[in-house]
């Protein structure tokens, strides 16, 4: 099950959406952006974020009206079998009411939620109430053959049918169900390699046990107990620039299949909502990118299933090019077997350019301005001749705690080609907290407009900044010469 996210629409339900937090620590909070401060992440539009979560199975917990995720899920509602769990809870805490997803556990969800908040949760599922159990829910390590029969099985249990029950599982036998060796239904628990044995119908409902020893396999695969016999994997991952929406399907899903993490704490902080307990997180500083690179291909080299985190793309200033460069210049025999896959993510000019129009619309390219791993000379040679060849140009990198002067050596160069009147776009925490996209003119651009988490666009000489109506502004750059 994905990590549950829970949605709100004011900085009001900010405290109550913390206490929910403290019940359910894997889960994250969006908040609707102007309209909330302190949320982990935010989105924009409530309808297509809360739709996006449905379809992509993530448990929803609305601290808004149970009517708006009704109206907003509405057309969505087609297959009971993959609702995810959706939660409607008032803003004060004082209503806790599951509205999807009892097959997934909406009900325990809810329970959890309630017990924090101390109130009663509004649990209406007839099943669950009379047999004080869901059969169509079971715990973790067991799993329903036939979800299909369960309708017909369950109408027959309400209406006062008696149950045997083959097989032993103590949530079945604490239940409140009418269990009786005459039963005319049968539950039936069988070990999972035993399916053949099983005769699911309407009146047997049939639970695979998984096997002890998968359970014992994952256990020692945890503890770091993997046999070097298993061939290693290492992917390079790009989370996309911040928000959960803009990473690849691909990425979420290799991150969630590693037995370790390997990157710079930030970035690691930025996907921990993914991260189950067992898999490791192998912080490192971000400067030393050559030496988690070997760590990685190490870990990956042992058999465990390893995963490079760089936020934006991870070929683009970031980790891929470093394990690449390892691999070319220590190439120990040992990474010869392992698997390398790079799985690519939004970069950071790629959503500064998606907020504001379509800067990029016809020829750039990107310079990063940090003289760390080549010399100014280089850095600035090239500003020149982008700025010639009339390329919109990207800053990465443009200022740091060191790097202060960088961007106005930058800005004089660009002057010598360009208009003072370019359009420049000043993105800074895209997709995270405290997003701002600015739009200013060549002539205006000073140090104080940037910081480490900010990238720039500089306009080609084509760049033009449009009015739509009096408030919004956008700025493209056309395909038409
Ligand atoms: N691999 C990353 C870039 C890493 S270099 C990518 O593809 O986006 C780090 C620089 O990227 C920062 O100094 C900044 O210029 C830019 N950057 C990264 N994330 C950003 C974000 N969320 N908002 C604005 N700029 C960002």
């Amino acid at each position: 099950m994905k990590p549950p996210v829970i949605v709100i629409l004011t900085e009001t339900s900010i405290t109550v959406a913390r206490k929910i937090q403290t019940a359910i620590p894997e889960s994250v909070i969006y908040g609707l952006v102007d309209r909330t401060r302190s949320a982990d992440f935010t989105y924009t539009n409530f309808g297509e974020t809360v739709r996006e979560f449905f379809q992509t199975g993530t448990p929803i917990m609305g601290i808004c009206a149970a009517g708006i995720l009704i109206r907003t899920l509405a057309p969505l509602l087609t297959n009971k079998w993959q609702e995810p769990p959706v939660l409607a809870i008032a803003e004060d805490g004082s209503a806790v009411v599951p509205l999807l997803g009892g097959l997934q556990g909406v009900n325990h969800l809810a329970r959890q939620i309630a017990s924090v908040l101390q109130v009663a949760p509004a649990i209406t599922t007839t099943g669950e109430i009379r047999f004080k159990t869901t059969l169509l829910s079971p715990p973790l390590g067991y799993q329903l053959v036939n979800p299909d029969d369960a309708k017909k099985f369950l109408a027959d249990l309400l209406a006062g049918e008696k149950v045997k029950l083959i097989g032993t599982a103590d949530w079945l036998e604490n239940s409140n169900l009418p269990i009786s060796a005459e039963g005319k239904l049968t539950i039936e628990i069988i070990p999972k390699d035993k399916l053949e044995l099983a005769k699911p119908s309407t009146n047997c409902l049939v639970y695979l046990l998984e096997e002890a020893t998968q359970t014992k396999e994952k256990l020692e695969l945890s503890q770091g107990n993997v046999s070097s016999q298993s061939q290693g994997k290492l992917a390079i991952v790009g989370t996309g620039p911040g928000a959960m929406n803009w990473m690849s399907p691909e990425v979420r899903e290799v991150l969630e299949k590693a037995t370790d993490w390997v990157g710079y704490k930030t970035y690691l902080d930025l996907v921990e909502s993914l991260r189950k307990p067992e898999i490791v997180r192998h912080e490192s500083d971000n400067r030393v990118e050559l030496d988690r690179a070997e760590i990685a291909l190490d870990l990956a080299a042992q058999g465990r299933s390893v995963v490079v985190v760089s936020s934006g793309d991870p070929g683009i200033y970031a980790m891929a090019a470093a394990v690449f460069e390892v691999l070319e210049k220590k190439g120990k025999p040992a990474w010869e077997a392992i698997t390398i896959q790079v799985c690519p993510g939004i970069s950071a000019m790629q959503a500064a350019a998606a907020s504001i129009g379509a800067p990029l619309g016809h020829d750039f390219c990107a310079i990063s301005l940090s003289d760390i791993l080549k010399p100014w000379e280089v850095i600035a040679r090239r500003i020149e001749l982008a700025a010639q060849a009339d390329l919109v140009i990207t800053f990465y990198n443009p200022v740091s705690k060191e790097r202060t002067w960088q961007l106005e050596k930058a800005k004089e160069i660009l002057l010598q080609w360009r208009s003072p009147q370019t359009p420049v776009v000043l993105a800074r925490n895209l997709g995270r907290n405290g997003q701002t996209v600015t739009v200013k003119l060549l002539e205006q651009l000073t140090i104080a407009d940037a910081d480490m988490r900010t990238v720039i666009l500089i306009g080609s000489s084509k760049t033009r900044i449009v009015q739509q109506g009096t408030t919004k502004q956008w700025v493209y750059t056309p395909r038409h010469y």
